[in-house]
């Protein structure tokens, strides 16, 4: 695609890219490919799509090894994030499990930021503990900790930017340089909240970006999904490694997700633009006490407000645009208060300690008209004061 004056990646890639230039009774949109296996023609067929000597580079032989529907959803991403490939999951943590896997085995040691999606620093605290894979965490802006984390074991790096609540950003061209000048290091960043409207960490040397595509790939609140992208033959390690432990994509779930991608850049535009006027007014409003909004124009949104944890429900439960939902990334208005969604069985003193003010809320903005999500928390807001 020709160059575009956008930093981010192309709106017309986001409408275009990947497509099967063939499309079977020339319709415009992609049909689902629903079948769970393919056809040979023959013996000779089959002998030569196993001896690699296949007509069609692009055949597949069993849905757990790929899908047409999928592969044009992967081309697309791919395109999006700039990178060679990508591949796709049934979940944003099939797509990260999947990943570390793949890269990593026992005797290894990965860093990880602490400041992380929960489930992330699970996986790697406790699953691929057992597996004999060490880890340390650092904080998301400490990248002199991150490099004295490294030891001659390290094998990946595994970052998030923005980080989820607190919309930490990392200075990923600095992070991927630690890790080359260590050597054997490989970056791994979760890109779910940026989306490649707002960044693309291939173009900061990161080699793997991974996304929940359930959020703002998708964007549409009604389907799972994951996609890691980077170099082939990275990818091609992840890809393998799916089809070993099968978390693929559906078909209908990826026509979902292609079918959500065309409006990526439309949207993501207008939730920076939403955010920002919300993060605006919310720092200006007495009765909030601190806004967590990245320079980078992201869309969620995370503030504090005065009063505490039963301040925070009385907010959210006044307002009326904005729904209770984890998530986020949709067309809709979300909100939600992590110290109840997210770590519910933390006391408040266990929540200090990770760092969760339970008066913190997460507001993901959707498309409605700024006024309109701006009114609703402004209405809210007042009620608190007056309560
Ligand atoms: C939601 C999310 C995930 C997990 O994705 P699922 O699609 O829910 O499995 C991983 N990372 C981040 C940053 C997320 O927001």
């Amino acid at each position: 695609m020709a160059e575009h004056p956008r930093k981010g990646a192309s709106s017309t890639d986001a409408v275009h890219a990947g497509a099967d230039a063939h499309r079977p009774h020339h319709t415009l949109t992609p049909s689902i490919a629903q079948t769970a296996t393919f056809t040979f023609e023959d013996t000779a067929d089959l002998e030569a799509y196993m001896r690699g000597e296949d007509r069609d580079a692009e055949r597949e032989e069993y849905g757990r090894y790929g899908n047409p529907t999928v592969r044009e959803v992967e081309r697309r991403v791919a395109a999006l994030e700039g990178t060679d490939d990508a591949v796709a999951f049934a979940t944003g943590m099939a797509a990260v499990t999947t990943s570390i896997l793949a890269l990593t085995k026992s005797g290894d040691h990965v860093v990880l930021f602490r400041d992380c999606y929960r489930r992330t620093r699970q996986f790697v605290s406790q699953t691929l503990a057992r597996f004999g894979v060490r880890h340390t965490l650092v904080g998301p802006a400490a990248l002199d900790e991150m490099e004295a984390a490294i030891v001659p074991e390290t094998r990946l790096c595994i970052g998030e930017s923005p980080t989820n609540p607190y919309l930490y950003c990392t200075d990923l061209s600095a992070l991927s340089r630690i890790a080359k000048s260590k050597g054997r290091v490989r970056t791994l960043v979760d890109s779910t909240f940026a989306t490649p409207v707002n960044l693309r960490p291939r173009e900061h040397g990161i080699d793997l970006v991974v996304h929940s595509a359930t959020k703002y790939l998708s964007g549409h609140n009604d389907v799972l999904g994951g996609f890691v992208a980077g170099p082939a033959h990275l990818v091609s390690l992840v890809r393998e490694l799916r089809s070993v432990l099968g978390a693929n994509l559906d078909p209908h779930a990826a026509f979902l997700i292609g079918r959500g991608l065309k409006t990526l850049a439309v949207r993501v535009e207008k939730q920076n633009a939403t955010a920002l006027a919300v993060a605006r007014m919310l720092e200006a409003h007495p009765s909030v006490d601190r806004v967590y909004y990245p320079m980078l124009e992201s869309h969620p949104v995370s503030f504090v407000v005065k009063g505490g944890r039963a301040a925070a429900g009385r907010l959210i439960d006044a307002c009326q645009l904005a729904t209770i939902a984890p998530s986020l990334g949709g067309v809709e208005t979300l909100i939600e208060q992590p110290a109840l969604m997210s770590y519910f069985e933390l006391s408040d003193q266990e929540l200090a300690q990770v760092g969760i003010d339970p008066a913190l809320i997460r507001l993901s903005v959707g498309i409605e008209e700024a006024q309109d999500v701006i009114a609703d928390l402004d209405a809210a807001l007042g009620a608190l004061g007056s309560g």
